[in-house]
């Protein structure tokens, strides 16, 4: 299926808002395998809108709409489809009573022209709000699928997360069975894993097979369609095992695991736990590993060592290794995780220290960094990373590589 998706609001056309719906939607659809052939933009205007429906009709066969479904006049987008597609808007019962609880919640009148949010266009299957008034409406008129969504992202999001999806997907699934797996990489560049697998990608119809790059990490989405859901499946196994064969070594994850997530997963099958030792990075590694529930069995604790002096004081660093080999080296980073280690007795040690940037340090350019990682009963690892983003983009991306570095450490694959 392929969709086109408009975006109504002169705001938008103004410059005063970016159409971030337009990203969350189109990214949203890949995952379930809709291709967004074009995005479009129209002011609110009955004749402009008219016309771009009627453009997006000759080459999608689904369009999705947000913006206009308020209660004021400029929120004409329900009526201007309506008036094209020669359908009535008709007043829906449970989108009215929410309205109205609304009003009695929040003690306010409600106004006539709020009534003109529980309209809808007859036919349509209707999608609630669970954070506004307004429904969200996904039917079916001849050739074309239609979903309308509120303008509002807060609104919009959920809604499609929600319902819209759901409804695409029962639509995709009576044509055919689609089914999807994402492999994700981390520590090989887009271009080289595309290299590596270009005789897979190349010509593949079913299942087909997308790369798609994110900070530092990158996905191939094997997707198949056949009447049966197992066929798919197997279909993709196949494929999945063609391209582990080649890039396996840089795979960490299935679909939307992050590589935090995968690392807790093996810390926590393998009953371990971990120190923290951060310069660069000042608590961002430890930080995120406790956004994730029920880290607590695997999480010691840590320090935040920015400065020399807080190496030598917090994690016992000596100080002829800071004068010798300096902070940004592989001397003081095997100080760092081997000391945190000992001082929280935790089974694993890691440690992260180098120069963010902008400026370089101790002759050091921007982007060279130290991850430690010390454990029981192994020799002491380092690794160095030469990284070429911004500040901040350098901090995410070491934490990244030292969930890869201690994946990798842990060995074994993950678990589908
Ligand atoms: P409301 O009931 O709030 O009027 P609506 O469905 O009528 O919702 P609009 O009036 O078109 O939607 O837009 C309301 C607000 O939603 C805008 O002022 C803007 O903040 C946000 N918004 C609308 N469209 C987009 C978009 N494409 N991307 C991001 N934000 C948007
Ligand atoms: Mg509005």
């Amino acid at each position: 299926m392929n969709a086109e998706l408009i975006a109504v609001g002169s705001e938008l056309l103004l410059g005063q808002i970016a159409n971030t719906n337009a990203k969350f939607l189109a990214e949203n659809l890949a995952e379930i395998g809709v291709n967004v052939f074009y995005q479009t933009v129209v002011g609110d205007n009955p004749e402009r809108l008219k016309a771009a429906i009627q453009t997006a009709e000759a080459r999608a066969e689904l369009i999705i709409f947000t913006g206009g479904l308020g209660p004021t006049k400029d929120d004409l987008t329900k009526e201007t489809i309506a008036a094209h597609l020669g359908k009535n808007l008709v007043t829906d019962e449970d989108a009215m009573r929410s309205i109205e609880h609304f009003f009695i919640r929040t003690k306010r009148k409600m106004t006539e022209n709020n009534k003109k949010q529980a309209l809808v266009l007859e036919g349509a299957k209707v999608l609630p709000n669970d954070h506004g008034m307004a429904p969200g409406m996904f039917a079916k008129y001849g050739n074309h699928y239609y979903m309308l969504l509120p303008g509002p992202p807060h609104e919009m999001e959920p809604m499609f997360l929600n319902y819209g999806s759901r409804a695409i997907q029962n639509e995709l699934e009576t044509i055919e069975r689609i089914e999807s797996r994402v492999l994700r990489f981390f520590g090989i560049g887009e271009s080289q894993l595309e290299t590596e697998v270009q005789h897979i990608i190349d010509g593949q119809t079913n299942p087909t097979v997308a790369p798609l790059a994110s900070e530092g990490e990158v996905t191939l989405r094997i997707t198949a369609k056949h009447e049966s859901a197992e066929e798919a499946k197997r279909m993709i196994d196949e494929k999945e095992k063609e391209i582990l064969q080649i890039v396996g070594q840089y795979f960490y994850g299935y679909d939307q695991t992050t590589l935090m997530e995968a690392l807790l997963e093996k810390l926590s099958s393998k009953q371990l736990t971990v120190a923290c030792a951060e310069s660069l990075t000042a608590g961002l590694f430890t930080a995120e590993m406790a956004a994730i529930q029920g880290v607590s069995t695997m999480l010691k604790g840590g320090v935040v060592v920015y400065s020399n002096e807080a190496k030598m004081k917090l994690a016992n660093v000596k100080k002829e290794t800071l004068d010798q080999y300096g902070a940004v080296s592989s001397e003081c980073a095997r100080e760092l995780a081997e000391n945190v280690r000992k001082l929280l007795k935790s089974d694993i040690g890691i440690s992260f220290t180098g120069v963010a940037g902008p400026d370089s340090l101790e002759g050091n350019p921007p982007g060279t960094v130290w991850i430690g990682i010390a454990m029981k009963g192994r020799e002491t690892e380092t690794h160095l990373l030469e990284l070429a983003s911004s500040r901040n983009g350098n901090r995410r991306r070491t934490v990244k590589y030292g969930c890869y570095y201690l994946l990798q450490m842990l060995g074994e694959k993950p678990e589908k």
